[in-house]
């Protein structure tokens, strides 16, 4: 096991990180930029190093400044969260080169991944469904037609390269496409340098179901259940459960089993996600995230499995703590992103919290690393914690949800508290009868 281990990410996430190494009598190394230097991971962690200042470019993203604090430190493994460098092949490579653990999967697979073209050919390959579409990337408007034509309008053009819903655009005719495929390539040249796109179907009314999985890299896997993230903001995620509403039993094993098996036929190493859309009945692939996941508590909630610890083990070299037969599934977890932005305008409101209170009680728990006094900094993203609540069933963890949310307080900053105190209250939210864009209409209608 290792004897140090550094630490390149901040937040909840670093705490979080932080948490599972103490646990596991490993020593911990905090790095942070000059407006982090008050944060809680810098703190409780038994060493820290500034690497760089506010601009992420220049400290948790800047490799060579991560490298440097790994040889000052002696560090000989980086758990990366997740964001900034956790999806990024290059740096897991060059830690390894100096001889450094690289707390994730190969980086043969994070390469693999991260290129949604290549992801979704292998995902085809290892047999999970997939979204009808191009087989490839799509070069011209001819082409693009052509698949179109194929698949059925309305078809959604994306970038190779995409990510945080960034480079996406549907097309509802053959019109929009030319248009939608001039500017997905725009955006998706100056987010990602590369623009590379491909066609999909663009499903009306899908769910987010996402199955996580976990693999020993030498051909053993285990599926650890879904997680429902149809509540979304533009396209990202601000309230998950697990199980899914809208799954029983017999499809939740079904589609946990492709997805362990197709990760034992790649000898997957460690903690991943494989995204689907879900549509009548059927699963779509999207996309695999080769790190932990920001909603990954709903998961151990409901498992009692310590996700960031098994990953931590198993890139130390030992083997899965549990078989699939192990995994238990009891009760039913929520999780509701508050971030540091106004409930309605969605405005990033950083500044100082005046008075912090978080809830407690029985199947409650709060990954935060904020606290009263704290100056949360403009320069990152506006996560400041995540409430999970767990209960026998979907109605107790609602209850759960709904007194915990009552009971938070942060104060001095606008939060999106709000916003959940009235979704736990909806009739939509409580009958789990929601699709992805169900909160964009809730939101657009005046909530
Ligand atoms: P990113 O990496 O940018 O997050 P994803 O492929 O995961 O991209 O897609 C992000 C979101 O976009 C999904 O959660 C879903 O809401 C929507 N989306 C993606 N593909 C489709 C599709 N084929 N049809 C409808 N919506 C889609």
């Amino acid at each position: 096991m290792f004897d140090k281990i550094l630490i390149a990410n901040r937040g909840e996430i670093a705490l979080r990180i932080l948490r599972a190494a103490k646990e596991l009598g490993i020593a911990t190394v905090a790095v942070h930029s000059t407006a982090d230097a008050d944060a809680m991971h810098v703190k409780l962690a038994d060493e820290s190093v500034c690497i760089g200042p506010a601009p992420a470019r220049d400290s948790y993203l800047n490799i060579p400044s991560l490298l440097s604090a790994c040889e000052i430190t002696g560090a000989d493994a980086v758990h990366p969260g997740y964001g900034f460098l956790s999806e990024n092949a290059r740096f897991a490579e060059i830690l390894e080169e100096h001889n450094i653990t690289f707390i994730g999967p190969k980086s043969e697979h994070i390469r693999l991944m991260g290129d949604k073209i290549e992801a979704k050919a292998t995902a085809k390959k290892l047999g999970i469904p997939c979204v009808p579409g191009s087989d490839g990337p799509v070069r011209s408007e001819k082409e693009a037609l052509k698949v179109a034509e194929k698949i059925g309008f309305p078809v959604l053009v994306k970038a190779s390269a995409g990510g945080g819903g960034r480079g996406m655009k549907v097309a509802r005719d053959a019109h929009d496409l030319g248009i939608a495929l001039a500017t997905a390539r725009t955006e998706a040249k100056s987010a990602f340098g590369d623009d590379t796109v491909y066609l999909e179907k663009y499903l009306e009314k899908p769910r987010h179901i996402e199955v996580q999985i976990f693999g020993d890299g030498k051909g053993q896997a285990i599926h650890l259940g879904e997680r429902d993230c149809s509540l979304q903001r533009r396209h990202q995620k601000i309230w998950e459960e697990s199980p899914s509403p809208a799954l029983n039993d017999a499809q939740r094993m079904a589609i946990g089993e492709i997805c362990a098996q197709a990760m034992r036929e790649l000898q997957y190493s460690g903690a991943g996600t494989i995204e689907f859309l879900y549509e009548n009945g059927e699963f779509y692939f999207i996309e695999m995230n080769t790190r932990i996941q920001v909603e990954h508590p709903v998961t151990e909630a409901i498992t009692g499995v310590d996700l960031v610890s098994e990953q931590i083990r198993v890139a130390g070299g030992s083997p899965l703590s549990m078989r699939q037969e192990d995994i238990w599934f009891y009760g039913h977890a929520i999780e509701c992103r508050v971030n540091a932005e106004h409930h309605a305008t969605f405005r990033p409101s950083p500044g100082r919290i005046a008075y912090y209170h978080p809830p407690g009680g029985v199947g409650v728990r709060v990954d935060s690393a904020v606290y009263q006094g704290y100056a949360i900094p403009p320069n990152y993203d506006s996560l400041i914690g995540k409430l999970i609540v767990h209960g026998r069933n979907r109605t107790e963890a609602l209850m759960r949800l709904r007194r915990s949310l009552d009971e938070f307080i942060v104060d001095g900053i606008d939060t999106t508290l709000p916003l959940f105190r009235t979704l736990v209250r909806n009739a939509d939210v409580q009958n789990g009868i929601y699709d992805i864009h169900w909160l964009e209409h809730f939101l657009a209608t005046g909530g």
